[in-house]
């Protein structure tokens, strides 16, 4: 626990911790007293002077030495020097105390109030209607949200494209034909556009990613980037000597919703290739997003190795403390913040190669000023950034958590990674796993990173998704959901 500032443990009282920091009029009250003091010695001093004026003129003046001024005059200049000077302590506290206050609550502040007001607010889940028996040609005539699966995908993953598409639209979109928009950072080349179209009635757009947001931009110092390619090539970090997924976790991050070809449409579908949908869909993921005031929706809640973002929560705090104002007013943080090691991000995050999504919200102001700040940092190039953490505290930051859903319905598998859920044996070709999966399986156990209380999924969940009983086991078995 940080001693520096006491907070809550999870379950303890929510009466937020008193501030040290002195109020405001207590302090105006403090101004006054030492201003008052002050303007007694100043005016003090000055009638001093005042008074050994014409003394010192006398002096000057040799024939008018003798001269005394009536002590009815000294009295007089004494009271209209001090006076005075007290007139400008005055005006001068006045004007220092209208200027606006620019000074921002520091990060610590901020998250005590965050905390205080929403720690542990159980979840609870919204039940989709089932389409199951609409008939097609009613589901498709019906307005729907103006949406698209999309994929940043290469030509040489055509096979594991395919694979995705099979299983989406086995499970989901031969019923509601949404359009497929591939992106690449260079042309697809007419094999991958033939057999892709192939796989689906639904329209496909190909678009290349230009070059703008595919490359490296003018504030990042080569030497040192080529320095951070070598290090976490080094020490293993996945990936972490590529250049392309460097650039590709980037542009997820900041350039996707900034293609025009994506203009018209408010909601996205990210799909990889290589992934795996194992359960009828029987309903539309984007309208039950918009009936529902939904912004963002997840399948996964993991742990993934945070040396690739070492120094993304230190950058977010600094942005929490410079845009407070940016900061929804029912963001909840609880369950991102580690409160047994200094207020830490315990690294949790939305796995996000499974993503339905509003695209307004990426295109907001407040989300592209947090984008531009953490870019404007390098952690992408001096570090391996990821969409996923980035998303995640961008989603926990700037939206109330009842905007944010949890797909377990969508049975899916992400290479070692896979959800399956348990209500839906009869729609379902998996196992049903359990509820905490997939927390630590990116992680190695003897890795020495900060590791939340308990699975990331139950931390998000909340409430009665964290009680166990006195063997430790959990009263609310994973397979209930
Ligand atoms: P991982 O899931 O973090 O292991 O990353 P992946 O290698 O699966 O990449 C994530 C997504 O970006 C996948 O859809 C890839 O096809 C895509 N991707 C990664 N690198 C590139 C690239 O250099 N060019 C293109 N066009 N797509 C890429
Ligand atoms: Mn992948």
């Amino acid at each position: 626990m940080d001693e520096k500032r006491p907070l809550g443990a999870p379950g303890s009282s929510s009466v937020p911790p008193t501030p040290t920091r002195m109020s405001s009029s207590a302090q105006l009250l403090d101004m006054g007293t030492s201003a008052g003091a002050a303007g007694a010695s100043a005016a003090t001093a000055a009638a001093t002077v005042l008074a050994s004026l014409p003394a010192t003129l006398g002096a000057a003046l040799g024939p008018l030495r003798s001269f005394r001024p009536p002590r009815m005059y000294v009295r007089s200049a004494q009271y209209v020097a001090a006076t005075f000077v007290l007139l400008l302590l005055i005006v001068g506290g006045i004007a220092r105390h209208s200027r606006p206050k620019v000074e921002a609550p520091s990060y610590a502040a901020l998250n005590d109030a965050i905390y205080s007001a929403h720690a542990q607010k159980a979840f609870t889940p919204l039940v989709p209607i089932s389409d199951a028996d609409v008939p097609v040609e009613v589901l498709q005539a019906r307005r729907r949200p103006k949406a698209a699966l999309i994929s940043l995908v290469r030509n040489s993953e055509l096979e594991g494209i395919e694979q995705s598409m099979r299983h989406l639209e086995a499970r989901f979109n031969k019923k509601y034909n949404y359009p497929w928009i591939f992106f690449n950072d260079e042309p697809f080349n007419d094999e991958f556009k033939a057999r892709t179209q192939n796989l689906t009635s639904a329209e496909c757009f190909y678009a290349t990613v230009p070059k703008a947001h595919w490359s490296l931009p003018d504030w990042i110092d080569e030497s040192r980037f080529i320095s951070s390619l070598e290090y976490l090539g080094a020490i293993g970090v996945g990936k972490g000597w590529m250049i392309s997924y460097r650039h590709m976790c980037r542009w997820n991050s900041g350039f996707f919703y900034k293609h025009p070809i994506l203009d018209d449409y408010d909601w996205y579908w990210r799909v990889e290739p290589d992934v795996h949908f194992f359960c009828d869909i029987e309903y539309d993921p984007f309208t039950f997003m918009e009936e529902n005031n939904l912004k963002y929706g997840f399948n996964m809640n993991i742990l993934d190795d945070a040396r690739s973002f070492p120094s993304m929560w230190r950058q977010t705090q600094e942005f929490m403390t410079e845009y407070p104002e940016l900061i929804h007013p029912d963001a909840d943080l609880s369950w991102i913040i580690d409160h047994r090691n200094d207020e830490e991000y315990n690294n949790c995050q939305f796995f996000s190669n499974f993503e339905i999504g509003s695209l307004d919200f990426f295109r907001s102001k407040t989300y592209n000023t947090y984008f531009d700040f953490i870019d404007r940092k390098g952690g992408f190039y001096y570090e391996r950034f990821g969409d996923a953490p980035l998303h995640t505290l961008a989603v926990v930051l700037f939206l109330s958590k009842t905007e944010t859903h949890f797909f377990r319905d969508i049975g899916y598998q992400h290479d070692i990674n896979k959800q399956c859920p348990c209500k839906m044996f009869d729609k379902c070709s998996c196992e049903p796993t359990d509820l905490d999966e997939n927390f630590y399986k990116l992680v190695p156990m003897e890795s020495p990173q900060r590791k939340p209380d308990d699975s990331c999924i139950r931390l998000w969940l909340g409430g009665e998704w964290l009680e166990r009983d006195e063997q430790g086991k959990y009263v609310k078995s994973g397979y209930e959901f």
